[in-house]
């Protein structure tokens, strides 16, 4: 009898754009990563590293479509001698952006799911076919491979129902599937389990607030490991102060910039998703560049910095009291992992509620989990990396792998 298959192929196929990852779940090792950008353009670029051996090789040049992407991909795999055709490939594991209320855990893809996240466009009009083209497409590729689609909702459907409804009338909200879902789930699941791990406790004694600070950005409470609220809702525009999205704001804007402001709904939808947030502020957003403006006297930027730390100061409070005990808040993705500064801040004058950062320790650069608290205080602080595709390709694996046994 040959070996089980090990290797899990995760995609995840935005609408220009495909980012993949293989794994060897043996021991969670990348085989190979890369990068499809500007798909449908005449200026697609394409990334590919195999790990194994070091090698990085580029494409420049139009790729029409996503079938185009995927078939360059499996190209390259199959150069490395890691093509899908390999009976080491147990299944691919997709990133699926929106499985509404239905999908609470990672579920192996077949017509009726298909259907379902299809029926799901209306809520995810920008994510959810891209995802479903890529899975078409991987389908098509290796029709006898289980695919796994890993939803980004599906960790925050524990919420209880007082922290997922907005307040308006239920019949029209269920009519038009309007509540909270909440969205960067899969990092959420993944960072409040690796920072019960850093507390050397099980994950069922843990409460934690979550702050994945990236170009978007969520907070989430999280009891005992299960999701008891998240700043994101209906899309993934409620909440924090973004790269480019404004987070939270008085509904009445909207009707202000079409009454008042003659704007359509497009334009307003295109400015508070696109133009809004640290880039609407100051003219950035990438952190990195508004802490160097700071330091030279930008008043701009120094204003977008407060705006966006102040908003994050309002959910920690927020979760705090949600979660009533607190034994963690944990900072991750790009901006929580690098940008030290934002944390210091975040945190500062919070020792009411036994939170403080170490400034040394804070200051250190290190890839790996870590405490930037100081020994003795109530409530730890940490900077948990998030790792997306190891969480679908665990989830993935874990299904196909239980499927087979
Ligand atoms: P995405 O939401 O696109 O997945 P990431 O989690 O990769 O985003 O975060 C990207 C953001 O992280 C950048 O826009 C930038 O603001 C921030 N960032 C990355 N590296 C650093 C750094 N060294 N210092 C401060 N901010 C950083």
């Amino acid at each position: 009898m040959s070996p089980s298959p090990t290797r899990v192929l995760v995609l995840n196929s935005g609408s220009s754009s495909v980012k993949y990852q293989l794994l060897d779940m043996r021991d969670s090792s990348r085989l190979a990563v890369g990068l499809v950008e500007r798909i449908g353009e005449q200026t697609s670029r394409f990334k590919h590293t195999c790990l194994g051996s070091g090698d990085t090789r580029e494409q420049n040049g139009p790729i029409a479509d996503h079938e185009a992407a995927l078939k360059a991909v499996a190209e390259e795999l199959t150069r490395d001698g890691l093509g899908l055709d390999s009976p080491e490939l147990a299944a691919i594991g997709h990133r699926v952006v929106h499985g509404g209320m239905f999908f609470t855990e990672p579920t192996v893809i077949d017509d009726a799911v298909l259907a379902e996240i299809e029926r799901l466009i209306p809520v995810a009009p920008l994510h959810n076919p891209a995802n479903l083209t890529g899975i078409r497409t991987a389908q098509a590729l290796r029709p006898d491979l289980p695919q796994v689609a890993v939803f980004d909702t599906a960790f925050h459907t524990t919420m209880p129902e007082s922290a997922a409804r907005y307040a308006l009338d239920p019949k029209i909200a269920d009519r038009h599937r309007i509540r909270r879902y909440g969205f960067h789930g899969t990092s959420h699941a993944y960072v409040s389990r690796e920072t019960a791990r850093l507390l050397g406790r099980a994950p069922e004694d843990v409460n934690v607030i979550v702050l994945h600070l990236g170009n978007g950005a969520s907070a989430s409470a999280v009891r005992g490991g299960r999701c008891v609220d998240t700043s994101m809702g209906l899309t993934p525009l409620e909440g924090l102060v973004m790269g480019t999205r404004s987070g939270d704001l008085d509904p009445a804007v909207i009707f202000h910039l079409a009454r008042v402001g003659g704007m359509s709904m497009d334009e307003i939808d295109t400015l508070l998703n696109k133009r809004s947030g640290l880039l609407g502020l100051c003219g950035d957003n990438d952190m990195r560049e508004i802490r160097r403006r700071i330091d030279e006297g930008d008043e701009d930027a120094k204003l977008a910095f407060d705006i966006y730390i102040h908003r994050l100061k309002k959910y920690i409070g927020a979760y705090y009291a949600v979660l009533g005990r607190v034994d963690a808040v944990a900072f991750t993705a790009g901006v929580g992992e690098n940008a030290a500064p934002v944390r210091e801040a975040a945190v500062a004058g919070l020792e009411g509620l036994g939170l403080a950062v170490d400034p040394e320790l804070n200051a250190v650069r290190a890839d790996g989990p870590r405490l930037i608290s100081p020994a003795a205080a109530r409530v730890a602080v940490a900077v948990v990396p998030t790792d997306e595709e190891l969480e679908i390709a665990t989830q993935t694996y874990a299904l196909v792998d239980a499927g087979r046994n």
